[in-house]
């Protein structure tokens, strides 16, 4: 799984599925939910820790297949809005690529995360003030027997890092969202004003799942560690970055093992220090 997560680290998956077409996927997720077996779906595998140990159960990659994108033209119910139609495994930058070239604005400080459009829609990713509800009008969705499901942006009640996706067993296949007409001078400017954000404030030359921790209630999580005397520190390969103590990173052959023991030993120091108990963002697999 090194090869398909940003951490880079992580052990063998026993059975890896590339479905290609929305058919194949829902066959697939029929037979397991027929059998009872449990199965991962994954996206671009950016916020994600996979164990050493690797995976049993199997997983479904939506990168390779299912990334369809489509502008569908101007939104019947709500005139003077246009709408972006794409599916689950399609990049999020290639969304953002297609919205500026139409000169549609409000997903410019979402550009940079590097995950899929499924990724996004779980974990309602944002950055800088803007996150995937603001621009979301509705998904289809498979639920847990492979049944399809269209939920809007309110019923999958998006909040911060968090959708009901997950809790309830679904997948997320496509996406559409809203966006409005916008000056192409500004919204190339406002892209590229985040994109300078990005690469001077985060550690993007090493492996990383981003912000390995979500921001506890009225502080951030990179200033508690800070506080804690960890930057820098590291056990093994895994190392609380320099230049964003928000982030660990792989410096280089850091084996998933050390990177969770890293997360834990943040956890345990942040508390001792502060009294605050950081929740990890990232998505873990595996045993560890
Ligand atoms: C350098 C860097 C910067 C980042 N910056 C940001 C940022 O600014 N803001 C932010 O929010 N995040 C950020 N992230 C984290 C990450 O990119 C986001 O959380 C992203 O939305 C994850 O998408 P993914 O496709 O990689 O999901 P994955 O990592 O593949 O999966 C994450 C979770 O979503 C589930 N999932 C994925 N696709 C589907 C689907 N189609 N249906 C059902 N479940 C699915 C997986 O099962 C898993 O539980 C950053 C990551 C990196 C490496």
């Amino acid at each position: 799984m090194r090869r398909h997560t940003s951490f880079r680290a992580g052990g063998e998956a026993e059975y890896f599925f590339i479905p290609k077409t929305e058919e194949e996927l829902i066959t697939l997720i029929r037979r397991f939910s027929e059998r009872g077996e449990r199965f991962h779906i994954l996206g671009n595998g950016t916020n994600l820790l996979v164990s050493d140990k690797g995976l049993r159960d199997p997983v479904l990659s939506l990168r390779g297949g299912l990334s369809e994108l489509r502008f569908l033209g101007e939104d019947p119910d709500c005139p003077g809005s246009f709408l972006l139609f794409a599916e689950a495994g399609c990049l999020l930058s290639r969304l953002s690529d297609l919205a500026e070239s139409l000169s549609l604005s409000g997903m410019e400080a979402l550009r940079g995360i590097p995950g899929t459009v499924g990724g996004a829609v779980v974990m309602n990713a944002g950055a800088y003030g803007t996150e995937i509800r603001d621009i979301l009008s509705r998904a289809s969705l498979l639920d847990a027997a492979g049944e399809p499901v269209t939920l809007s942006a309110a019923e999958l009640e998006l909040s911060y890092r968090h959708s009901i996706v997950a809790e309830r067993g679904y997948t997320v296949l496509s996406a559409l969202f809203r966006l409005s007409k916008g000056d192409p001078e500004k919204i190339r400017a406002r892209s590229e004003e985040f994109r300078r954000k990005r690469s001077e404030k985060q550690p993007l030359n090493l492996p990383s799942a981003g912000s390995t921790f979500q921001r506890p209630e009225g502080d951030f999580a990179g200033r508690l560690i800070e506080e804690a005397g960890l930057r820098g520190f590291r056990i093994g390969g895994a190392q609380v970055s320099e230049k964003h103590c928000g982030f660990i990173v792989n410096t280089g052959n850091a084996t998933a093992a050390e990177i969770h023991a890293l997360i834990l030993e943040v956890i345990r120091r942040v508390k001792e220090s502060s009294g605050v108990l950081l929740k990890p963002e990232v998505k873990m697999w595996g045993s560890f």
